[in-house]
């Protein structure tokens, strides 16, 4: 069934990848029962809007420059997009971030009942991670689904990203108001919208914004938690 919406949709996957997605989607109802994770449960929703929603980015050319590449999901909640991603890039390396330990906890176990040994999990916030050295320009790609607005989301993900690498977001179609707000920000951080490209979901238009990091982040930046909300680089 995974297998064949995936199809449906452009995307060739494994009988492997299918079971690892399957046995995901069991996990997700289950501990949702226990933990809030998602609002969306019934089968074929999860599949569109979870799954094939995370799953679209691995078509695009900007998602493919190297063979093997490192990318950081921001706020990966219940783990979209990076377990979809894990799931479809077995030779990606990636890193999970959330500030909930709750959501952290589920994914130790999505990671091990999945067998994702290419995937680093970590509790915490972006404004303190992004300023350790672990972390700061580490990424080929960081990606983010459902966290913040535009300006503040690229104060909290540009840092993360390595020079030349990109920060994609994922967005609905009030992206270009989000774009609008941002320009100052954009400028700030030394950053590039290269590229948006679109795609259709259960009648839904969805955006993804591909965003190049020019040169290294200004070290004042993110700014401490709060602040970047309270006073987003309008
Ligand atoms: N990306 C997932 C979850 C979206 S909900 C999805 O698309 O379904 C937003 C998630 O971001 C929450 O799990 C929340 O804990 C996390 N979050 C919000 N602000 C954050 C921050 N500053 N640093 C790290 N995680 C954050």
């Amino acid at each position: 069934m995974i297998k064949e919406i995936f199809r449906e949709n452009g995307l060739e996957i494994t009988d492997h990848q299918e079971e690892q997605l399957q046995r995901y989607y069991e996990l997700l109802i289950e501990w949702n029962r226990k933990i809030n994770l998602t609002a969306i449960t019934e089968y074929k929703e999860v599949i569109y809007k979870h799954f094939l929603d995370s799953a679209f980015i691995v078509k695009s050319e900007l998602f493919q420059t190297k063979e093997i590449s490192t990318v950081l999901d921001l706020g990966t909640g219940a783990g979209f997009p990076g377990i979809v991603l894990a799931v479809l890039c077995p030779r990606y390396r990636f890193t999970l971030v959330d500030s909930l330990m709750k959501r952290i906890d589920f994914l130790r176990i999505v990671k091990e009942e999945l067998e994702l040994d290419h995937i680093t999990l970590h509790h915490g916030r972006a404004e303190d991670l992004g300023r350790q050295k672990e972390f700061r320009n580490q990424f080929d790609y960081v990606v983010s689904r459902a966290v913040a607005e535009l300006p503040v989301l690229l104060e909290y993900c540009i840092p993360f990203v390595g020079k030349e690498g990109y920060f994609i977001s994922y967005k609905g179609k009030r992206y270009q108001e989000e774009i609008n707000n941002s320009n100052m920000a954009l400028q700030i951080l030394s950053a590039d919208i290269k590229k948006i490209e679109k795609y259709e979901l259960m009648d839904e238009e969805r955006f993804l914004i591909f965003v190049e990091n020019l040169s290294l982040t200004e070290e004042k930046y993110p700014r401490r938690a709060g602040k970047i909300k309270k006073n987003p680089l309008y």
